[in-house]
């Protein structure tokens, strides 16, 4: 069924880079086998997904929408690819991306647009966008995506779905491609809270291949959903649905707010006083970490070569043609912030700047359970609005990049509609208290 309905959709919506009908077909089949047996056990046994093109995939092309990778297949699986193999989950391809997560729209895919299945005149929202517009097309019940300044959340938003970001080290990064190591993280799309439970509890875990993985337990995720936020203390920041917030989204996002009050859940305005600064911080620490991470993509270890008169001349061509504008951009910005003579005030100052940012949620979360806020200042933009105007695009992830310079958990919950586009409410909580955003998400959904 699954694989039929994304042949029946995927003309339109191109939110798949690789399908493999026969390997799924042939998976499929062992799991009936395994089920008529006796052995279907777990929530996730049979269930189809989809994995975004940046999570490694054994003997599975791997491009991340580059054409520096258009030719690789990696030696080995990432580890939450392998968790939800280990559940029996059932994964049918590989999802369209911007180049190496390096977007908010899809639209800097090397191979192809994501259109948006609410409207296909509109993006997805980025970088996960394949997995956000396969899920809300529904093409498979859910998607990873990775997050490393909203693009979990933010296509999740866009596409009317929902997208869970957890805290930085909940998800081992393992054969997760680095774009910025120290934000990226790796989550669900889903189309309820109950699925993105189900499925984070599958792929959270303590990692040894992936150093920054954290050593803590698991709770019951799924076990949190209990309906209920009576008596929880939510905060809502100001600074979120001030100046550059559409209206329409403040107002659709003030509603659920009232609900989420209507249940029993105390609401008060707090200040994020430091968030002005996020985006001009993000594009320094995350380019910096980009530029380095980059380094790799040589023509000599991955991927595709372009060959040359020597060495040098060999790397210059390889990079030259393999990488987009949007990758290059990035890598020219960071190193330019690494540079000996620029670090300290640039790169330096920024750790600083982030510091501040993560103090400010600190400070709300000594007396609040979880912060609600909109995932986006705006519903979804039409192909082109925004990709000529870089710092414009960039504007866009100023109320997710707050909470990856943070490490905090965060979730995107369909919150109603405006101009007939989906609004998506956030739900950001403590670190490691992915259970409370959950529960918030839930209870309102
Ligand atoms: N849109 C942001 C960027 O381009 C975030 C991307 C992401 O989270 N991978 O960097």
């Amino acid at each position: 069924a699954v694989l039929g309905r994304i042949r029946e959709t995927d003309d339109r919506v191109r939110a798949f880079l690789h399908i493999d009908e026969d390997r799924a077909l042939e998976k499929a089949r062992e799991m009936d086998e395994a089920a008529s047996a006796g052995r279907g056990e777990g929530p996730l046994f049979g269930v189809p997904g989809a994995v975004k093109d940046n999570l490694c995939t054994e003997g599975v092309r791997t491009t991340c929408a580059s054409k520096i990778l258009a030719n690789y297949v990696p030696p080995y699986t990432a580890t939450a690819v392998r968790k939800l193999e280990d559940a029996r989950a059932l994964i049918v391809g590989k999802t369209n991306m911007d180049e190496f997560a390096m977007g908010s729209s899809t639209e800097n895919s090397a191979f192809q647009q994501t259109a948006n299945p609410w409207d296909l005149g509109r993006v997805p929202g980025g970088s996960s966008g394949g997995s956000a517009a396969a899920v809300a097309a529904g093409q498979v019940p859910f998607a990873l995506g990775s997050d490393t300044g909203g693009s979990i959340r933010q296509p999740a938003a866009f596409c009317g779905v929902v997208g869970l970001k957890p805290t930085y080290g909940r998800v081992s990064r393992y054969g997760l491609v680095a774009f910025a190591s120290s934000l990226d993280q790796i989550g669900p799309i889903t189309r309820t809270v109950e699925d993105a439970a189900a499925v984070l509890q599958a792929i959270a875990g303590h990692d040894p291949l992936d150093s920054t993985s954290a050593p803590v337990e698991v709770p019951n995720f799924v076990g949190a959903l209990t309906g209920e936020v009576k008596g929880m203390r939510l905060a809502v920041p100001r600074e979120y649905i001030g100046e550059g917030t559409d209206p329409g989204v403040a107002a659709a996002v003030k509603r659920a707010v009232d609900t989420l009050a209507g249940l029993g859940a105390e609401v008060e305005e707090v200040s994020l006083p430091h968030t002005k600064y996020a985006v001009a911080t993000y594009y320094l620490i995350a380019p910096a970490e980009a530029s380095s991470n980059l380094a790799r993509y040589d023509g000599v270890r991955y991927g595709v070569r372009v060959e040359g008169d020597n060495l040098i001349d060999m790397y210059r061509r390889t990079r030259s043609e393999g990488f987009g504008p949007e990758v290059k951009r990035r890598i020219m910005l960071g190193t330019y912030a690494l540079s000996s003579g620029y670090c300290d005030a640039y790169y330096l100052r920024a750790q600083k700047v982030r510091t501040l940012i993560r103090r400010d949620f600190d400070a709300v979360f000594e007396r609040f359970d979880a912060v609600v806020a909109p995932t986006t200042p705006t519903v979804a933009f039409r192909f082109g609005e925004k990709v000529s105007d870089p710092l414009t695009m960039y504007l866009n992830d100023i109320l997710t990049i707050p909470v990856n310079l943070a490490g905090l958990p965060a979730v995107s919950v369909p919150c109603g509609l405006v101009d007939g586009m989906p609004v998506g409410l956030q739900v950001i909580g403590k670190a490691f208290d992915e259970a409370a955003v959950l529960r918030v998400a839930h209870a309102y959904e």
